[in-house]
């Protein structure tokens, strides 16, 4: 097989660049890395070769690619199952005692464990590694002290690639169809996997807003992360939204190169650290918009400016921002199971002490669950556990 060129443009703080290197390795690909954080030349390079600011930006064999979900979506259709060592599965031909949906530290220790078993297990996941990956110094997760959240998922991996545990990397899982003899899962690429008992282990995902013009201008003005886009809307006036820690960090962030930015906030109060709470309120570029509700995103091709509802009079403001910042927390990935599964208030699959949700032979485990502490070590341990009730359950 003729090696492809595959290059991708990066920042080195950038949570999806990590993403898109973190696929490209989990599938056997070497890549040329350009990282273009300091460096102005590359980045012009960039985006005269992409037309576009965003990062990362990926060619193939000079192809145009795009940025990290253009990669997803080009993995989970087949189009790089020529160019890569590892075998997909034949869905239609198979089916597993086993289907573990998320490939973070839960989903990962769960196959493994479960392989050991002697089970047959299929580890589908949309991405390779989670949250984790967003994370640089890890200290908590023994014995890796100083970690970065890419080599700790890569070590992971490594672990994971000395059993046969099947694998459907760059795969999202759209809906369960649960049978009393087995169960049928549904992929986003039409693909029907056929299993005797799962394992959910899909983590948690950015909250967004809901309003109308978020889901059009996103990329475009709209993101959910300030320390990736940030840079683009230099010298333009932008909008954040969130008062915890990371909604006060990015509108601190912004405030350093954007002309003003708007804070708006739910509450009467910034609830974030104090001490970003004072920084906040002592610069001169944050406009905090406290007991405001952001109700729709305006623009054609681009963000153009925003509406927001103060919530005690119901008078509504327009911001002529070039950006929104979404920073409002994260969400349990459950949206693909919560017709079938019971969920509790905050979105998060209910479980007993045995990972067995609702549904007996469906499995749960990690952040995606009601267990109250989101940590790795703690995900890691509770995706062992259920592999091991998994198997108890299929013996
Ligand atoms: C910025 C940041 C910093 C953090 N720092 C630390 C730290 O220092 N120490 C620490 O212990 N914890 C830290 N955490 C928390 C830690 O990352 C999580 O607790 C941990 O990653 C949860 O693991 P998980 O396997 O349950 O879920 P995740 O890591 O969220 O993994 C979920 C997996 O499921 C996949 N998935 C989701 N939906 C679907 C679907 N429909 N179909 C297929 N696949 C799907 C995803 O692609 C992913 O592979 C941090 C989190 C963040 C966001």
């Amino acid at each position: 097989m003729n090696k492809p060129k595959i290059e991708i443009y990066t920042k080195t703080w950038c949570p999806y660049c990590r993403r898109a290197k973190a696929m490209l390795k989990s599938l056997g690909l070497d890549y040329t890395d350009y990282d273009i954080t300091d460096n102005e030349e590359l980045q012009q390079e960039m985006v005269e070769r992409s037309g576009k600011k965003t990062i990362p930006q990926i060619f193939i064999n000079d192809q145009k690619i795009g940025g990290y979900d253009d990669l997803i979506e080009l993995v989970s259709s087949g189009g790089l199952d020529d160019l890569t060592e590892f075998e997909r599965p034949n869905c239609s031909e198979k089916d597993w005692d086993l289907a573990v949906i998320g490939a973070g530290p839960a989903g990962m220790t769960a196959s493994v464990y479960a392989a050991r078993k002697g089970l047959k297990v299929l580890m589908a996941a949309r991405d390779i590694g989670g949250q984790v990956l967003e994370t640089d110094t890890i200290d908590n997760y023994l014995p890796e002290y100083g970690t970065s959240g890419p080599d700790l998922m890569q070590n992971f991996l490594k672990h994971l690639r000395n059993y046969k545990i099947d694998t459907l990397f760059g795969e999202e899982i759209t809906d369960i169809n649960p049978q009393a003899e087995g169960h049928i899962l549904l992929t986003k690429s039409d693909k029907k996997i056929k299993t005797k008992a799962v394992l959910i282990a899909a983590g948690t995902k950015k909250r967004q807003l809901g309003v109308p013009g978020e889901h059009q201008l996103k990329d475009n003005g709209v993101s959910y992360c300030a320390t990736c886009d940030g840079y683009i809307y230099e010298n333009q006036p932008v909008a954040v939204v969130g008062g915890g820690n990371s909604g006060l960090e990015a509108a601190l962030d912004m405030a350093k190169i954007a002309t003003e930015v708007y804070l708006i906030i739910r509450g009467e109060q910034l609830s974030g650290d104090k001490s970003l709470q004072d920084k906040v309120n002592n610069s001169d570029k944050i406009e905090v918009c406290k007991s405001y509700q952001t109700t729709e995103i305006k623009g054609e091709q681009k963000v153009e400016s925003i509406r927001i509802k103060n919530l005690n009079t119901g008078k509504e403001r327009e911001l002529n921002v070039k950006a929104i910042f979404i920073e409002i927390g994260l969400i349990p990935n459950t949206g693909f199971i919560c017709e079938h599964l019971d969920i509790n208030q905050g979105n998060e699959i209910i479980i007993d002490a045995n990972n067995q949700t609702s549904i007996e032979g469906i499995f749960a485990a990690g952040d995606v669950t009601d267990i109250r502490d989101k940590q790795i070590i703690v995900s890691a341990a509770e995706g062992a556990k259920a592999a091991l009730r998994a198997n108890e359950y299929l013996n």
